[in-house]
Parts: C-alpha cells; sequence; structure tokens
C-alpha cells in the first residue's frame, strides 16, 4: 500500500473551522475520508437503550448528508461505515496510512486513539472548544471545582486568544476510494419530529447562526427568554449544531463578540457567552476526571472509596468506560423507571417534557433540569439512569455536558450546594403559567387550571382523566 491518510470525522461536521482538512490539505497524500457509526450505538443495552433514538439519528443523517453533499463538490467521498471503529480503521491504515482526527473527549474515545496510535502514526487536533490544551494547562494541572472559579482564572488571562482564521480550506486531493464494505443499517425513524432550525447540517447550522444574531436579532432577548419551556426564539438552538460539530464554537463566538462591538452593554451577549463557557468547562472537566464523571459517586468518590465501590463496574475498565458503559448494578425500582420511560410518571409538568424529548430529541435547559430533579429527588432513581436516556434521546447529546449537568443536579458534580432539587410546582407556575407548553405535549389536559394540575402534581385532589403520580411533587408553601 503507498502512502496514504484517513481523516477520520466524529463530532466535527463541517468544513468551516477545520484543522484537520487543512492537515491533510498540507501533506497532501491521497485522502479516504470516514464516517464511523459504532455498532454499540445501535445495539440494546441491557435496560433496552442504545445511544440513538429516532430524533438523534434523523440529525445525525441530516449532518452526514451535507457534509457528503459538501465533499462531493471538492472531488471527495464522505464514508460512512458502521462497525467498531478499531477494527475499521486498522484495515482503512493498513502498513501506511496515516490517521488525523479530533482530540478525544470522553474515555472512550481516548481508548480508540491509544489502540490505533500503538499501530500507525495519529495526529490530532482541536475541534471542540473554544481554546486548546496547552493554553489551558495550568487549570487542567489543577481544575477548579467550581464553574466561577474556571471563569475567573480565564479572565485573570488576558492573552489567551480564540483562533481566528476559521475559513474552510480550499481542498485538492486525490480521493482514495475504499476497499472494505460496512454499511449503516440505520434505525427505524416513525414519529421523529424535527423542526428548523434543528434540521442537521453545517449549512443549516451556518443559516441559523445567521438569522439568530443579525436576521431576527432574536439574541437581543436571550437572557430573558433563555429559561422559556417553548419556543422556537428563546434560546440559541446552538447545541445540536454543536455537538455534531456543523457549527464551530469559534465561529459563534466570532459573531458574539461582533455583536457585542455594536452593542457594548448587551446583557444578553454576556449571558450567552457564559452558557458557551459553561461548555467549555464540562468539556475540559471531562477529559481532566475521566470515568470518574460516569460513577455513580461521580467527583465526590473519594479517592480511597475508588477501589472498593460496588456502584460501577471497575476501575481496570477505565480504558474502555464511557456514558453507555457506566454500568447501573444498584438495585432500582423498575416500576418508576419503566413509568419514566413511558412518559407515565402521572406528573403532567413531567410527562410533556418525557414526551417533546423522546419525540423531537430537544427540550429546554429549565426542563431538562427539572426533569432530573425529578428523577433523582422525587423518583430517587440513579441519575445515570436519566443520563443515558437523555443520552439516546437528545440530538444534542454530548457526554460532557450531559453527565456533567446530571451529576451537578445529583449533587456529585462541580455543584457547589450539595443538592439541587427543583421546587417542581413553583417551576411550573412561574415558567409555564398559561400551561401553553403542557397543553401542547398532554392535549387531553386542555380546559385543566395551573390550580388543578399544581394540586394533582403533589397529590392533594387528584385528577381522574390523569394517572396517579408514581412520587408526588411537594406542594408549594
Ligand atoms: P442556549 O441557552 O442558547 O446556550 C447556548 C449554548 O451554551 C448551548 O448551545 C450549549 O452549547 C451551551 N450551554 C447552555 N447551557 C449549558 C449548560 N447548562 N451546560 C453546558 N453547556 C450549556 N447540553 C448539551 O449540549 N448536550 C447535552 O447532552 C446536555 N444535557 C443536559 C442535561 C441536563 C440534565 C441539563 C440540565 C442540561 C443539559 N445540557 C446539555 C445543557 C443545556 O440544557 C443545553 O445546552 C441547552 O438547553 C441547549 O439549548 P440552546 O442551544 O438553545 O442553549
Amino acid at each position: 500500500m503507498s502512502p496514504h491518510q484517513v481523516l477520520w470525522l466524529r463530532n466535527d461536521l463541517r468544513l468551516h473551522d477545520h484543522e484537520g482538512f487543512r492537515l491533510a490539505q498540507a501533506s497532501g497524500l491521497p485522502l479516504t475520508v470516514v464516517f464511523i457509526l459504532p455498532e454499540h450505538w445501535i445495539a440494546r443495552d441491557e435496560l433496552g437503550m442504545n445511544r440513538l433514538g429516532n430524533a438523534k439519528a434523523t440529525f445525525l443523517r441530516g449532518c452526514l448528508i451535507d457534509m457528503q453533499r459538501s465533499l462531493s463538490d471538492v472531488g471527495l467521498t464522505l464514508h460512512i461505515l458502521s462497525g467498531e471503529p478499531v477494527c475499521l480503521l486498522r484495515e482503512l491504515l493498513g502498513d501506511n496510512g496515516t490517521l488525523i482526527t479530533s482530540e478525544p473527549q470522553a474515555p472512550e474515545e481516548s481508548s480508540w486513539l491509544k489502540q490505533l496510535s500503538d499501530v500507525r502514526p495519529v495526529i490530532t487536533y482541536h475541534s471542540q472548544t473554544l481554546f486548546e490544551r496547552q493554553q489551558l494547562q495550568p487549570l487542567l494541572n489543577d481544575f477548579p471545582s467550581t464553574f466561577s472559579r474556571f471563569r475567573r482564572w480565564l479572565q485573570k488571562q488576558p492573552d489567551i486568544r480564540i483562533k481566528q482564521d476559521i475559513s474552510a480550506v480550499g481542498l485538492s486531493l486525490i480521493d482514495r476510494p475504499l476497499t472494505l464494505s460496512a454499511p449503516v443499517s440505520w434505525p427505524d425513524q416513525p414519529g421523529a419530529v424535527i423542526r428548523l432550525p434543528l434540521n442537521g447540517g453545517e449549512r443549516i447550522a451556518r443559516q441559523h447562526l445567521q438569522d439568530y444574531i443579525w436576521k431576527s436579532r432574536s439574541i437581543s432577548h436571550y437572557h430573558q427568554t433563555r429559561n422559556q419551556l417553548s419556543g422556537l426564539t428563546c434560546s440559541s438552538l446552538f447545541s445540536a449544531h454543536l455537538a455534531w460539530g456543523a457549527l464551530s464554537v469559534r465561529e459563534i463566538w466570532r459573531h458574539l463578540v461582533s455583536w457585542e462591538q455594536l452593542n457594548p452593554q448587551s446583557r444578553a451577549v454576556r449571558a450567552l457567552k457564559d452558557e458557551l463557557l459553561w461548555r467549555e468547562f464540562f468539556h475540559w472537566s471531562l477529559v481532566v476526571h475521566g470515568t470518574r464523571v460516569f460513577r455513580q459517586r461521580g467527583l465526590k468518590e473519594h479517592a480511597s472509596d475508588e477501589h472498593t465501590s460496588d456502584e460501577h463496574t471497575s476501575d481496570e475498565h477505565t480504558s474502555d468506560e464511557h456514558s453507555a458503559e457506566a454500568q447501573i448494578q444498584v438495585q432500582f425500582d423498575d416500576d418508576l423507571w419503566q413509568a419514566w420511560c413511558r412518559a407515565e410518571t402521572g406528573v403532567p409538568g413531567i410527562d410533556a417534557g418525557l414526551k417533546e424529548l423522546e419525540r423531537t430529541g430537544f427540550v429546554s435547559n429549565r426542563l431538562r433540569q427539572n426533569m432530573a430533579s425529578y428523577l433523582i429527588h422525587e423518583l430517587r432513581l440513579d441519575w445515570r439512569l436519566g443520563a443515558r436516556w437523555f443520552e439516546q434521546h437528545l440530538i444534542d447529546a454530548d457526554p460532557a455536558s450531559n453527565y456533567g449537568n446530571w451529576a451537578y443536579i445529583a449533587g456529585v458534580g462541580h455543584n457547589p450546594r450539595p443538592v439541587h432539587r427543583f421546587h417542581l410546582n413553583q417551576q411550573l407556575r412561574h415558567y409555564d403559567p398559561e400551561l401553553i407548553h403542557l397543553h401542547h405535549w398532554l392535549p387531553e389536559l386542555e380546559g385543566l387550571t395551573a390550580e388543578q394540575i399544581l394540586s394533582h402534581q403533589s397529590g392533594e385532589h387528584l385528577l381522574t382523566r390523569y394517572p396517579r403520580p408514581i412520587a408526588p411533587v411537594p406542594s408549594p408553601e
């Protein structure tokens, strides 16, 4: 086999701000571009879950189709394969190939790259974050326990720069044909409802960025509307595009800086930048803490507990432990869990969110917090069950943000307070006072007042036409 290169795309499905394509072009060797759908993402686990719910699969396919189109415009092919990544890549690399791929985030990815670098040269680049590892090295050596400390550290670094050159490179490379066949059998996707601007693909993502900031100027009310439960312009809806890398976070940041220059007092931009820094914080936390993030006691597990804990599989397992492999061995109440999965908890505010997430692959941040709080503090289930359920369905599923947020609410992550229990009746009264969201997802409850719903949720006056709460929520003081 003559020298060649393989570019393995994972969550960097774009051409702009793509160091991988720049490296490939600089080397000039014939190129194979692949995306691999790991087979264990599709297989159901012992709890009947996988990592590719219907809406998520639909969104991912949108990203891949768009990428295929963009590459074919420059004479390259995107090969979409299914199987075990290390085996497939070893075969593709042969004895003369070089692998180019993005830096790992989750332990599972690190393990893949470690196995591959044992046999062939592997060149990595940053694609997911605002900053690169060497810029944050002092921070990574002593990772802050809270987000505020992380942000304060960044504020004290006047010289820290976010990469500015993010245009796509001109590609003129020989397309190296593929010699193996590993076709993807996509899951059936009946019923997934993906709405604009939440279709997948770089073109849609960049158009959405333009529209959100410059055309509709929806960004101007971000700080006031971001907690609402429904509405397509309440928050930015960047997350799914970021999770699959159809949009570069540096591209978003560049636009926010331009908006800020025109609107120097903008509270909205400050708030949105903060959220992007939360994303950054969880990303680097996962890189630093690795598999600890997926354990039941998370970052609160003392080093001395690590070899005695029976709540996770085993510490030898660290190389390939990731979200789906963070096995749940604790006993849990299957009836409660099944009711959650069927969106029949009997708490309308939660069931509405569960239905929305399963159908569309998306729910607002506020509702995610409420749902997580209910599973953890009212149902008292292992928080990782909820995280895995989210991971299956969310079109923006990202291990760092997903497990980071769940662990925070469970009190085992980067939370400064031990417990984050949300008062769910107050939340509903405050964030859906007209029951717009609730009636949309539970039309059978139309005509009922907020007081009737709240009283049912807390088990005081039960509705006859809705299931009894499997765990009532506390009633307002
Ligand atoms: P905006 O409010 O417009 O925020 C802009 C961007 O900032 C988002 O796109 C996202 O990249 C980032 N961001 C915002 N809030 C957070 C946060 N709390 N943590 C980390 N980054 C944030 N986000 C994911 O991207 N993937 C997940 O798998 C995920 N799982 C979550 C699970 C739970 C239990 C909770 C409470 C939150 C989770 N989030 C996750 C964070 C947040 O809910 C979503 O990023 C946000 O709702 C996406 O909508 P948006 O793009 O309109 O956000």
